[in-house]
């Protein structure tokens, strides 16, 4: 009789895998099943890899028009920077802070550099006061003083603010953070889920002010749990203390290098990977899968399928298979992103630091990235004077403004954001080139009830024999998120293939 673990090896060989998506996921999922010899192949329905994560030439530049940074926590995107040998291009972004715009009767101020999800610590410090005024400040304190006996067990983080902070801190502070990172109201939002550990330090601190010092004291960085980080400023969400910047990295040249390094890998491992082929139909056949796709006329085989497609596309096509999976389907964000070069030398002294997020309501963008202020590489590929700035519309219930509009409308009207953003004058004679794209976003796995609501497709999908699903709107938007997901659930996935042959 054979040795066991050759006969893993031998069935890993004979095993076929089939994986929905090139995006992150998808891709990664597929690295895991390769590595260990089975037969892997990855379709995707558009014409590139890498879904939100991909590039475009822009005025002469390669750059990311989709993901562009990721956040450190949990270490899980440098673990696979690494294994790919791009540990040496990970990149810091400038330690600058960033701003905050539309503050009635301020403008635009810098974004306090304390604070969670942008709650304040301290409602009397400079910074703070300069964007809630007086009379916020001491709304705010009043959280301070409030009996411990009157503080409960909130789940929605724009109820807790306003009970214990009151309106400015959540109009103000707050809501301009939850906008830009999930796209989605404070009210939205699941404070057990955003913040971990903040209703528990606020029922041992006895005020939510006590509670944000001593959470931040306890974390050495403090971004939200699933904040897709892109077009949010670093300082956000870190402590007064620390290094602001801290909590993202990127890499030199763009976070697309992370995608056509996996492409490589995979390569590399034989995985057949094809494009412009869309997955249509899973059918259980015998032990496996038949997989009916966009591009071939009889139906692949295999023996199990990995979902890595974002939400509608993977709902519509588990639910023939999954009895158990529910029939949400949860509202998803649309989101634009304008990329700019500008030719605007006022723009060197990096007037609002490395980006702006905007009171909801004030502005049509939702968020401003100033690339070239804020990632050493985007300055050191333009030409002096010359300047990268990419603004965000759209979020949760709200389409975007430039949706309308035509691709020429639509970088007009995010040039007179941007120049409102970063108070510099931006006349079309200004635009050297733009960039618009559009995405679908899935709700952010911090959205009230979303949690019970994945957790529930997870376990329907982990009931049909090879079968797997991962993916964003599974683990939560973000790479730091996405990407140790899509590894767990190959893993899975892999693991019950090889020992279902055995
Ligand atoms: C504007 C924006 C900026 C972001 N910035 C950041 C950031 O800076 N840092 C960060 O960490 N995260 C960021 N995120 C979030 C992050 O990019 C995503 O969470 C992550 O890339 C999602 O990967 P995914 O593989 O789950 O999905 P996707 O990237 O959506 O990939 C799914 C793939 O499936 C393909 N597909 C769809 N239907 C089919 C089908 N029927 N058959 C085959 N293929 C199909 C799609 O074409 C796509 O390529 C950002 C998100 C957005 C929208």
């Amino acid at each position: 009789m054979s040795d066991p673990l050759e006969r893993l090896a031998e069935h890993a060989h004979e095993s076929r895998v089939i994986v929905a998506g090139g995006g992150v996921s998808g891709l990664v999922a597929a690295l895991e099943c390769a590595k260990v010899g089975m037969q892997v192949t990855v379709l995707e329905a558009s014409g590139v890899f890498g879904g939100v994560v991909r590039s475009a030439e822009v005025g002469g530049l390669t750059l990311d028009v989709g993901a562009e940074s990721y956040a450190t926590r949990g270490g899980a995107v440098r673990e696979l920077l690494d294994e790919l040998g791009l540990a040496d291009e990970i990149v810091a972004p400038n330690r600058a802070g960033a701003w905050v715009a539309g503050v009635p009767g301020v403008g635009a101020a810098p974004l306090p550099k304390g604070g969670i999800l942008g709650i304040p610590d301290n409602p009397w410090a400079p910074d703070v006061r300069r964007v809630i005024g007086w009379a916020g400040a001491w709304r705010a304190y009043v959280d301070r003083v409030r009996p411990p006996l009157t503080i409960g067990h909130e789940r929605s983080l724009g109820a807790l603010v306003r009970s214990r902070m009151g309106a400015r801190v959540l109009d103000r502070l707050v809501a301009p953070v939850t906008s830009g990172v999930y796209s989605a109201r404070p009210d939205d939002i699941d404070v057990d889920l955003a913040a971990p550990g903040l209703n528990a330090a606020l029922t041992r601190m006895g005020s939510l002010g006590g509670a944000v010092a001593e959470l931040r004291a306890a974390r050495s960085t403090g971004t939200p749990s699933d904040a897709p980080a892109s077009d949010v400023p670093p300082t956000v969400a870190a402590p007064r203390a620390a290094a602001p910047g801290g909590a993202v990295e990127g890499i030199a040249g763009g976070m697309w290098r992370l995608v056509e390094a996996l492409v490589a890998r995979l390569r590399d491992l034989g995985v057949e990977l094809r494009t412009d082929v869309a997955v249509e139909e899973l059918t259980p056949a015998g032990s496996g899968w038949s997989v009916r796709t966009s591009a071939d006329e009889s139906p692949l085989s295999a023996d199990a399928v990995i979902v890595a497609l974002p939400e509608r596309q993977a709902r519509a096509l588990l639910r023939p298979v999954v009895p158990a999976l529910d029939t949400a389907e949860p509202a998803a964000p649309v989101v634009e992103v304008v990329t700019l070069v500008v030719h605007a030398p006022a723009l060197d002294a990096a007037p609002r630091g490395t980006g702006v997020l905007t009171v909801p309501g004030s502005h049509v963008a939702k968020a401003l990235t100033h690339s070239t202020a804020k990632w050493e590489w985007v300055r050191d590929a333009t030409e002096p004077g010359i300047h990268v700035i990419r603004l965000s519309f759209g979020a949760q219930g709200e389409e975007p403004a430039t949706a309308a509009l035509d691709d020429d409308a639509a970088a007009s009207l995010a040039l007179s954001e941007a120049a409102a953003l970063l108070g510099v004058p931006l006349d079309r004679s200004a635009l050297r080139a733009s960039h618009r794209v559009r995405y679908v976003q899935s709700q952010p796995g911090a959205a009230m009830g979303r949690a019970a609501q994945t957790a529930a497709a997870r376990g329907a999908v982990r009931a049909v024999r090879g079968l797997g699903a991962t993916g964003a709107w599974l683990s939560g938007t973000g790479l730091a998120q996405v990407i140790p997901d899509a590894r767990a659930e190959a893993d899975r996935v892999r693991s019950a293939t090889l020992w279902r042959r055995d």
